[in-house]
């Protein structure tokens, strides 16, 4: 077992992985909106956003204000946890619909807002490469808590039939999960309870979102997203 005396940093490098297929126009203008929700739970939300657009200066992210749906949609269901979908397939679900979730509230960090968000600009969990998962034990744990096999294949397992731009891992992400360390075989980059974003996350942020002046960007109606991801194909 290794002993990791110290948190990684990487300096100017982009961490992450990423489905391929699956990105956004870097010049996408992300609106949102919410399906219910406190102000208590709206303003938790608008918090969790402020804190990637405090990194990622060219990424645009604007709250919805009439009636409108936003791209991206929030609901509050406590009882459905906190879930996003990935990256552009927000596109294939029905505008009175949610694509995100958030079902708790961690008041100091809104970390699971940045990590949603993270899934809806086209993050995957760090975790599911670099970690050797011991995965008759990781089953068992998430059976307590009510996931079956596939639930825990799609979210803490490499899924083979997908394509992803990856870089090593980051231990940082917070895109990673807690992992404890008699869920691996090994001992290798379990633990860290990572709350903020990553340098690297902010370096793929940074990457996929570059600076630009806002003039000369266009609004994309969700239509014209559809059209444009068609055009590059
Ligand atoms: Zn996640």
């Amino acid at each position: 077992m290794r002993i990791h005396y110290t948190r990684q940093i990487y300096k100017d490098v982009a961490r992450a992985i990423n489905p391929k297929g699956k990105y956004w126009p870097f010049d996408t203008l992300f609106t949102y909106s919410f399906i219910g929700g406190s102000m208590f739970q709206r303003d938790y939300v608008r918090k969790g956003i402020q804190r990637i657009l405090d990194e990622v200066p060219g990424l645009r992210i604007v709250e919805e204000m009439g009636d409108n749906p936003g791209l991206i949609r929030i609901s509050f269901n406590v009882a459905d946890g906190s879930w996003s979908y990935v990256g552009t397939d927000c596109l294939a679900v029905s505008s009175w619909l949610p694509t995100m979730n958030i079902g708790w509230y961690d008041q100091e960090e809104q970390s699971n807002v940045v990590h949603e968000w993270l899934h809806a600009l086209n993050f995957s969990h760090e975790h599911i490469r670099g970690i050797n998962f011991d995965k008759p034990k990781v089953y068992a744990a998430f059976k307590e808590i009510g996931w079956g096999k596939s639930e825990v294949d799609n979210n803490l397992f490499h899924y083979q039939e997908h394509h992803y731009d990856e870089t090593p891992m980051d231990v940082d992400s917070i895109m990673k999960y807690y992992i404890p360390c008699e869920w691996t075989v090994d001992g290798e980059n379990c633990g860290y309870q990572n709350k903020v974003l990553s340098i690297g996350d902010i370096n793929r942020l940074r990457e996929m979102f570059p600076d630009q002046k806002l003039k000369d960007l266009k609004a994309y109606t969700i239509n014209n997203i559809i059209k444009k991801l068609n055009e590059n194909t």
